[in-house]
């Protein structure tokens, strides 16, 4: 009976090892090709077996911000349709204080910093894009807000702006309470004047929208 449990457990042991290695390999060929292959699939054996997969795409030699990028792209690819199903008005987009200006007038209000246009800054002129799509746009200093916010507003989908963590980690929490979530990640990073692609924002916040229903100079990026 024990040589059986033995058997057993390590047939199911080399049969993880195998499914981990191929994930891998799919994720490090997904990577270098620019592609998401098999999106489907990686998705419930990267949430089953993350750590596993990392440490073999680590030995693979993929850089750990390469990775997060592609784990980013994975869950947007795998939202994309249920996004596209949700009118805006029932989305809400969530920016880092981050990318204000460091002489940003702008005073904290429990719903976050509420952007007076003062042209210091691309949020200025950003903003109201967003919002005339209908969207909910809150600029926040921590991720407490986007917990709050969803509390109080009810989105049923969300767009989450930052740098990789901040994205992963926010991609993560709505995955967890059922939440539709989109993430773009910054260009450039750290705590003052960030800087986002604006066309990364635009790409995500139109999916679903009848481009008849868009302006025609929406894609123009605020300076
Ligand atoms: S445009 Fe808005 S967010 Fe940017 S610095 Fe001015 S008030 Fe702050």
């Amino acid at each position: 009976m024990m040589i059986l449990i033995g058997e057993v457990t390590l047939f199911i042991f080399l049969f993880l090892f195998v499914i981990a290695i191929i994930m891998a390999v799919l994720i490090v060929t997904s990577i270098r090709s620019g592609q998401v292959f098999f999106p489907a699939l990686l998705r419930p054996f990267l949430v089953l077996m993350e750590g596993f997969v990392k440490s073999i795409c680590t030995f693979l030699g993929i850089e750990p911000g390469e990775l997060l990028r592609f784990l980013i792209r994975l869950d947007n690819r795998m939202n994309t349709k249920a996004f596209a199903d949700i009118p805006p008005s029932e989305r809400a987009i969530f920016l880092p204080q981050c990318l204000r200006s460091a002489k940003c007038p702008a005073h904290l209000t429990p719903e976050g910093l509420v952007c007076v246009g003062c042209g210091r800054c691309s949020l200025g002129t950003g903003i109201p894009k967003m919002k005339s799509l209908g969207y909910h746009v809150f600029i926040i200093p921590g991720s407490t807000f986007i917990k709050r916010m969803v509390k109080q507003y009810h989105p049923k989908a969300i767009v989450g702006v930052g740098c990789l963590m901040e994205v992963k980690e926010g991609l993560e929490m709505c995955n967890r309470i059922g939440l539709i979530g989109m993430g773009v990640v910054t260009v450039k990073d750290g705590c003052v004047e960030t800087i986002v692609n604006w066309q990364d924002i635009f790409d995500v916040i139109r999916i679903g929208i009848d481009p008849s229903s868009i302006p025609k100079d929406f894609d123009v990026s605020p300076n």
